[in-house]
């Protein structure tokens, strides 16, 4: 499928609430297509999670997938996860500082207050129904991709607006700090992987 142009902010497209799937068109070769195309867009520019709404189309669906990824080689890995009319709810309220980048905000990185677990639920490609609980840096991705559908940035959550970094400035000033700052919740996350993970 063709790797598709990922919108930078500003684009007003980015800004669009996406629409939920209609559950009998996600066998079509149209949403079919759409999710392919978004898992090849992607793995293309080496992101952990693409929203549909990044490529310009204004549909509920995500994908996610970390696998020693260099653009974030701390992350716990993550294995291709399509999601379409995903919904979230907080388990509990503890939270953490997520230091967060996005592909469709070039070179900018910014401390996002998370919930630090969630319960997700949404429709595979083949249109069977999950619910997952997921922690840390996972839940993080999943509210980052989720706000995209909304056409909401990191950027709009940005508390301290002074957190925001490029990435080079991220690696060489703030990344060791942070990582130490949420070792237990990347712990936790570890802790929580289940073998269908690996
Ligand atoms: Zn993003």
């Amino acid at each position: 499928m063709p790797v598709l142009p990922v919108l930078d902010i500003g684009a007003p497209d980015l800004r669009v609430c996406a629409e939920r799937v209609p559950e009998d068109s996600i066998s079509s070769v149209e949403v079919q297509q759409h999710i392919d195309s978004l898992v090849d867009t992607m793995r293309s520019v080496n992101g952990s999670g693409l929203a549909a709404t990044q490529v310009g189309i204004h549909l509920q669906i995500c994908v996610m997938e970390v696998t020693h990824n260099p653009r974030y080689p701390y992350k716990p890995s993550f294995p291709l996860t399509v999601m379409i009319n995903p919904t979230w709810e907080p388990v509990g309220s503890d939270t953490y500082s997520n230091f967060e980048g996005c592909l469709s905000v070039p070179n900018l990185r910014g401390r996002v207050k998370r919930y630090r677990r969630i319960q997700v639920q949404y429709l595979d490609r083949k249109g069977v129904s999950h619910s997952k609980l997921l922690v840390g840096l996972r839940a993080g991705t999943v509210q980052h991709e989720l706000d995209h559908l909304q056409g909401l940035l990191f950027t709009d959550r940005v508390e301290d607006k002074s957190s925001m970094t490029t990435w080079a400035n991220f690696e060489a000033f703030h990344k060791e700090n942070w990582l130490s700052e949420i070792a237990e919740v990347i712990q936790e996350e570890k802790e929580l992987r289940t073998p269908s993970d690996s």
